[in-house]
């Protein structure tokens, strides 16, 4: 151990000395990750982790999947020139096998680093193909956190700075766990939703952009508007040549279960315009994108517009993790182990009244937790962090109020760590029931 205690402990001291004050870390006793393999992740202390969070993060099929591995040395060992200016056969197969997956007529694929760039990528599409700068934004949204990620970002817990290079106006239809619309059924959520937009355009001067959603909010706390709302809100934008843009940073490749892509839940008026990703399909290599109909990517008078995106390594990891979740259907297995996965989790949280609602979709799952009088509850979201780290299982936490357990694991998570993880997290809520309740820990 070094001069603060353990290895961690020391380097935590040395982040918290050098790194921004605001780049916070999970854990009172933050967790040096060391290495990987499947759904598990071992700790500096050589402890063991089932990992129910490193699915969003990064790690979309398996930590460590051979596979990629084997890409990233080969390619890394051969060139790693980092520039757009050459020809690269894996970045033309991926975007070709992405451009096919998109479900976007006559697509385009363009490669960034991050799910913040390809937002940029796509607001500067937008905006440019429209000659405006007017962008509808979802409430409670995130979309990244550069200067105009966070102007369209309405999660103000993760959005620095009221000033922006947009003009963005927020819909209704995100979140629908508190404002005046909450209560609603799904018809009449959808009916009033639309209802606002119609009236927000009614009243707004010049051309609007487009409208930029993510189909389940992430960061939000994992919280879907009714199947075919997003639909509804493209009949009233198409009739007026407002371009849509679905962020499918955290619902793309399957994760949702019945849809390889989110906006697929809100299908009936037809694809998106464009669509951004990034995180899971480099399975921890850095790639972001945005896919456009040829008219609206081609619409820029402009060169590249990145160095790093798309190079070799990353493309070559891309390629070789895609193929993976697609021979082994891994969104299947999204359904099918995130059905179980959700079913028990409700079963335990029906004892808890700490427990509000367990809602989710494939393996991307929320459990909103409350105080005794219904009010959210980040302190026990931060005490069930804390309890299921010891438990040996890694969460994730969000939601406008930090009250939301978020869970996303691997897509290849089997049955048999899907009910361990729900043992678990049953362990987690028991304790966490009895601290709210003002009870001692048993
Ligand atoms: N969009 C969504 C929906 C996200 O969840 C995130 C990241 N949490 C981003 C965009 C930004 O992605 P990145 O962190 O790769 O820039």
């Amino acid at each position: 151990p070094g001069p603060g205690g353990s290895p961690a402990t020391h380097l935590h001291a040395r982040h918290r000395a050098v790194m921004p004050e605001w780049l916070s870390l999970y854990y009172r006793e933050p967790l040096e990750l060391t290495h990987g393999e499947g759904r598990h992740v071992w700790d500096a202390h050589g402890r063991r982790y089932l990992d129910f969070f490193g699915g969003i993060l990064t790690t979309m099929t398996a930590h460590a999947l051979p596979e990629v591995t084997k890409a990233v040395s080969e390619q890394a060992g051969r060139i790693l020139h980092t520039s757009t200016l050459y020809l690269d056969r894996h970045m033309v197969e991926l975007a070709e096998r992405i451009a096919a997956l998109s479900g976007i007529p006559d697509a385009r694929v363009f490669f960034t680093t991050s799910g913040t760039e390809a937002n940029d990528a796509a607001l500067l599409l937008a905006t440019s193909h429209r000659g405006s700068n007017q962008i509808l934004a979802m409430r409670n949204s995130y979309h990244g956190r550069s200067f105009s990620a966070v102007g369209i970002t309405g999660n103000s817990a993760w959005s620095p700075t009221s000033l922006s290079p947009l003009q963005t106006l927020y819909v209704h239809g995100g979140v629908r766990t508190s404002g005046p619309y909450a209560h609603l059924s799904d018809a009449a959520f959808t009916a009033a939703c639309v209802a606002d937009l119609e009236d927000m355009l009614g009243q707004t001067h010049g051309r609007v952009a487009a409208l930029i959603a993510e189909p389940v909010q992430g960061v939000g706390g994992f919280t879907s508007p009714p199947d075919g709302l997003y639909a509804a809100f493209r009949e009233v934008l198409a009739a007026r040549g407002i371009l849509w843009i679905t962020d499918e940073v955290q619902t793309g490749w399957g994760r949702t279960g019945d849809h390889f892509w989110g906006w697929q839940a809100h299908a009936e008026h037809g694809p998106p315009d464009l669509l951004t990703f990034a995180k899971g399909i480099g399975n921890g290599m850095s790639i972001g994108g945005v896919v456009a109909r040829a008219e609206v990517m081609n619409c820029l008078d402009a060169n590249s517009i990145s160095t790093f995106g798309g190079s070799p390594v990353t493309m070559a990891a891309g390629l070789a993790n895609l193929t993976h979740l697609l021979e082994h259907d891994l969104q299947g297995n999204a359904r099918r182990v995130g059905g179980l996965l959700i079913e028990r989790l409700r079963a335990v949280a029906a004892g808890f009244p700490v427990v509000r609602e367990v809602r989710g979709r494939g393996l991307m799952i929320g459990i909103e937790l409350v105080e005794h009088d219904g009010s959210p509850s980040p302190e026990a979201a931060s005490l069930a962090l804390e309890l299921a780290r010891e438990e040996g299982l890694l969460i994730g936490k969000g939601g406008r109020e930090a009250n939301v357990l978020r869970i996303a694991p691997p897509l290849s998570l089997t049955i048999t760590e899907a009910e361990e993880g729900a043992a678990a997290l049953e362990t987690v809520l028991q304790q966490v029931q009895f601290t709210i309740a003002g009870k001692e820990r048993p």
